[in-house]
């Protein structure tokens, strides 16, 4: 099986063809495998070196700004995060967030802002980060509790937000919160809060199973100019909704490249593995597993690029957001399922810490929540099938 027989599919133009084809040897040299004690430093690397060859250029929007394309090409970005899992989960990781964390700025920014930090982010040189969940505010976003208060030409922000991915190493973060022109969503604003800010302060490092930049904000009387505000007060919850609806299908992008490299494995094990006089791929069982994987993966291809290429034509025929929620939980959910039959595969030699799959095995496992756990995307798509 070739990963990148699905580039023959009618959903890609021939840049698309080439871009993949092009990460694809690069990552294989550049990054293939990525991993170390000291993710900070790894991390702030993989950023440099993917910017250094030009390859966060699709998570920007505008080419005055660096970005590869006037708007957000859904596309691009799915095949570079889907090839970038399939190497390395950090490389995945770096540009993923890249994108989420400026995406607010290319899709909502005054010109001022996106010349100030695009070029950074695509060219590498600045690492972002988005801040949207709290303690007490995770699947029910609207509930975030962190404030703004305007003062003249300032706003002041006070609370706390958590989970925050690349919390700690980001030189900004795209920070929502209850600004209060409206109650419930209608009453949140975006603001880019520069790191280093007095009375922004990294409150806590949080450890996960597969390690990555992530911390707990604190914001105590914090003063960013109203300057840093993205787009009109009141406009947050719709800013960050935009947001999610571009890269949450890129996330089941970066599932199926997970996918992807487990299937590889699996299939590299069972073809050479020796028992009972035979290989284990010559069990018709075996056989039966691999059948499920390469499904699984296919089904999760289709209705990934499905999404992204309907985004891309401003498809309006059936809910674009509906698609990226059913792409991102058939391809999270069915890379869990993968991947746990690659362990299987591999036996013992599968839960030995840091082999390839059982590094997937717990890079995949957070995909399934962030970004709209599973039930949310389920709500999500029953929404939409009960208004067609
Ligand atoms: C590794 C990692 C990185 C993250 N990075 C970021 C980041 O960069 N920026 C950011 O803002 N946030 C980030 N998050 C936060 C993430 O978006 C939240 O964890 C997620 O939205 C779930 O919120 P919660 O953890 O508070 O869980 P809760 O909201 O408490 O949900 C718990 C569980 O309840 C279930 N559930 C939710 N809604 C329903 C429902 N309606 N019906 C039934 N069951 C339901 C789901 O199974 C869910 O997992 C990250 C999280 C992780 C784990």
């Amino acid at each position: 099986m070739n990963a990148l027989d699905h580039l023959r599919w009618p959903f890609f133009e021939d840049r698309h063809r080439a871009f993949a084809t092009a990460l694809d040897r690069w990552a294989a040299v550049q990054v293939r495998d990525a991993h170390g004690a000291d993710v900070d430093a790894l991390c702030r690397r993989l950023v440099r070196q993917l910017g250094d060859a030009g390859w966060l250029r699709p998570t920007v929007a505008g080419s005055a700004y660096g970005g590869l394309a006037e708007v957000i090409d859904t596309r691009m970005l799915c095949l570079a995060r889907e090839t970038l899992a399939r190497h390395a989960g950090l490389a995945d990781f770096a540009f993923g967030m890249q994108g989420l964390g400026s995406g607010a700025i290319s899709l909502a920014g005054s010109p001022e802002q996106k010349t100030r930090w695009l070029p950074r982010v695509a060219g590498g040189q600045a690492i972002a980060a988005f801040a949207l969940s709290e303690p007490e505010a995770g699947s029910d976003v609207a509930a975030l509790q962190c404030s703004a208060r305007i003062d003249g030409e300032q706003a002041l922000l006070d609370g706390q937000k958590t989970w925050i991915s690349n919390g700690g190493i980001a030189d900004f973060y795209v920070v929502f919160a209850r600004s209060g022109e409206a109650p419930g969503s209608r009453g949140l604003s975006a603001f880019i809060v520069e790191a280093g800010t007095p009375g922004l302060e990294i409150a806590e490092r949080i450890d996960v199973i597969a390690p990555h930049p992530l911390a707990r904000l604190r914001f105590a009387n914090c003063r960013v100019p109203l300057a840093n505000r993205i787009g009109a007060g009141g406009e947050g919850f719709k800013v960050a909704m935009r947001t999610l609806d571009v890269f949450r299908t890129s996330v089941a992008a970066a599932a199926l490249g997970f996918a992807r490299r487990a299937l590889e494995e699996g299939l590299k094990r069972a073809t050479t593995r020796k028992m009972f006089g035979l290989t284990l791929a010559d069990f018709q069982l075996t056989q039966a597993r691999l059948a499920q994987m390469a499904t699984t993966i296919d089904g999760a291809a289709l209705l990934t690029y499905r999404a992204a290429w309907a985004r891309d034509m401003g498809d309006q025929g059936k809910s674009l957001t509906a698609q990226a929620a059913m792409a991102k939980l058939a391809a999270t959910e069915g890379a869990q399922q993968v991947i746990d039959a690659a362990v299987q595969l591999f036996g013992g030699l599968g839960v030995v810490s840091g082999h390839p799959v059982e590094r997937l095995y717990r890079e995949i496992r957070s995909l399934r929540i962030y970004e709209g756990a599973t039930e949310v995307q389920q709500l999500i798509i029953g929404k939409s099938v009960l208004r067609s």
